[in-house]
């Protein structure tokens, strides 16, 4: 994997979605390992000096001491990616934080569900099914229980590897707004690829219910 040597960078932005920010592990059919490592924090404002659209990378303790919430302005330094497959957001190693202009609380009907973000037990213990790429894109990108997870598959093992993204949903299975989308290939050397269809989605969310 090629790296990058990172640099410091100033930002501030209105607060679009927070996510949970998460790794895959898969090899094969046989695992489908989720890790939740923080938040993803999407922002539109400027960073580096450019006007954009961009993402922080922050800590579990982070959000639960400054509990950012969207169209939240914020303020803050960050460092740029060593590894530009390793992790989904722009930005790394969040500090100086400052809210500018805190957001009114407001109550919408979900879904989508945009409220505080859970706790990573809590995205732990429901488990993730697979959401389609354009389900997350659109209507579902500023619910709290989308992520875009960056996904390691373990191609020839031990040896080489390969490196993608992929939507995940951690909220309810009744959710109207739910859609899978196709199966994932799941690539191995000289085997061809196996297809993830949907039967891990079940074995990942089986503590819950439909409604759950
Ligand atoms: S499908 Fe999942 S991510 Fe999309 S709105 Fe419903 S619960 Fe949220």
């Amino acid at each position: 994997m090629m790296a990058y040597e990172p640099e410091k960078i100033e930002w501030r932005g209105k607060i679009r979605s927070i996510q949970p920010r998460t790794t895959v592990w898969r090899y094969r059919l046989d695992n489908r390992t989720h890790y939740h490592n923080g938040y993803n924090v999407f922002f539109d404002g400027e960073a580096d000096g450019v006007v954009t659209q961009f993402s922080v990378a922050i800590s579990e303790k982070q959000q639960q001491k400054h509990k950012f919430r969207i169209g939240d302005h914020v303020q803050g330094s960050a460092w740029t990616k060593m590894y530009e497959v390793s992790d989904y957001a722009d930005f790394y190693r969040a500090g100086s934080m400052k809210i500018l202009n805190r957001a009114e609380l407001t109550v919408c009907k979900p879904p989508p569900y945009l409220i505080e973000p859970p706790e990573m037990a809590v995205y732990e213990m429901r488990g993730a099914r697979m959401l389609s790429a354009t389900s997350y894109k659109g209507k579902c990108f500023q619910c709290a229980w989308a992520t875009m997870s960056a996904v390691e598959i373990e191609y020839n093992w031990g040896i080489t590897k390969k490196y993608r993204f992929e939507s995940f949903c951690y909220g309810p299975k009744s959710c109207k707004l739910y859609k899978m989308g196709k199966p994932r290939a799941v690539p191995y050397k000289d085997s061809g690829s196996v297809y993830d269809d949907g039967w891990m989605d079940d074995l990942c969310t089986e503590r819950r219910g439909f409604d759950d």
